[in-house]
């Protein structure tokens, strides 16, 4: 494990290498900043079978080509990749303090780019449906491609109906799943009926089979068969280093920023899911560019400063 006590101190600490705190790497690198990146690997981008709505990519890629890509490109400007947690963050009269299993790390500026979990439902070979496309996570993502298709939504009553009455617009046949008939409302039975969204009450098990899942009823009648399943279930948001720093949140856990996706903490940015916002891959190259300018501009600015008190004496 690689040693940063003692190390000199960065620009910028970037945590996170998916799709947004890769960005914003390159911009930084390209504004001529000492940038270091912390990451643990297991990032949602590497879920994606295959997105066809990240622009420049006409065929479609995955998300783990993507990194490669992405990786790629950060590693032409000697920016160092480290595979460590950072366990801690602190902020100091100056800089930043980022600590590690490996060590200490100071930076001026921070970029959180961690990232949300998506909860699912316990379904045996999760991994390899998602893999498949028979489970989904996302449908702004590619709803698209589940046009026309048998789609199930599996989720807690107000994110389902949500996800349910935005796929209706692209099948006539969109269903919510759910294990007991009292965790649905009537207000949400009379909504999903207008909306021509069928509800499956006493839902006991969800199967992957060939392309698509077999769903199994607890009350013993035939299993029924969807070609596609939308996990609505939330997710937990890994902003718990913002929050230490005293970083304001939303109820959900999403960090707050504001217009350059700064934080309530000066210095601190969010970006990518992380940030509250809409959760793609094109929103984290947005914010990665915001961030990236500002911060450059910052350190620029910082310098201005320094140079014009040591002139006057
Ligand atoms: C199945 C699926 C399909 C999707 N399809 C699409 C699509 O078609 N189009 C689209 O735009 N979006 C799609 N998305 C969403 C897309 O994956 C996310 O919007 C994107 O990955 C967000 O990028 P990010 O950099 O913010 O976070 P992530 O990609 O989640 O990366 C976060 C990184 O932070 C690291 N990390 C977290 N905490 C720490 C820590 N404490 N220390 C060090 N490292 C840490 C993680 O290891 C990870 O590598 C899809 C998501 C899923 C799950």
């Amino acid at each position: 494990m690689q040693n940063f006590i003692g190390d000199q101190a960065r620009d910028v600490a970037v945590v996170g290498a998916g799709p947004a705190g890769l960005a914003a790497a390159v911009y930084l690198a390209r504004f001529l900043r000492s940038v270091i990146i912390f990451d643990t690997g297991d990032g949602r981008a590497k879920l994606i079978p295959k997105t066809y709505n990240c622009p420049g990519f006409p065929d479609g890629i995955s998300g783990e080509d993507l990194l490669v890509r992405l990786r790629e490109q950060v590693k032409a400007y000697a920016t160092d990749i480290v595979q460590d947690k950072v366990e801690r963050l602190e902020r100091t009269e100056e800089a930043f303090t980022l600590t590690t299993a490996g060590g200490v790390m100071r930076a001026s500026y921070v970029v959180l780019a961690t990232g949300v979990i998506d909860k699912a439902p316990t379904i045996v070979g999760l991994r390899e449906a998602i893999a498949a496309r028979t489970v989904r996570l996302c449908p702004v993502c590619d709803a698209y491609e589940a046009a026309g298709h048998r789609i199930a939504v599996a989720g807690p009553e107000r994110l389902a109906l949500k996800e349910a009455l935005f796929l209706r617009h692209y099948s006539p046949f969109v269903c919510i799943l759910s294990n007991r008939p009292a965790d649905i409302s009537q207000t949400t039975r009379l909504v999903a009926g207008a909306a021509g969204i069928e509800i499956w009450d006493i839902v006991d098990d969800l199967v992957p089979r060939g392309s698509g899942l077999d769903v199994v009823m607890a009350d013993g009648s035939p299993s029924r068969q969807i070609d596609v399943l939308y996990a609505s279930m939330g997710c937990d948001v890994r902003s718990e280093l913002a929050a230490g720093a005293g970083a304001h949140c939303d109820e959900d856990g999403y960090i707050l920023v504001g217009p350059h996706s700064e934080t309530s903490v000066q210095g601190l940015y969010a970006i990518g899911d992380v940030a509250k916002a809409l959760n793609q891959i094109a929103v984290g190259f947005g914010h990665a560019a915001l961030a990236a300018t500002h911060i450059h501009n910052a350190l620029s600015a910082r310098r201005d400063r320094a140079t014009l008190r040591a002139e006057a004496g």
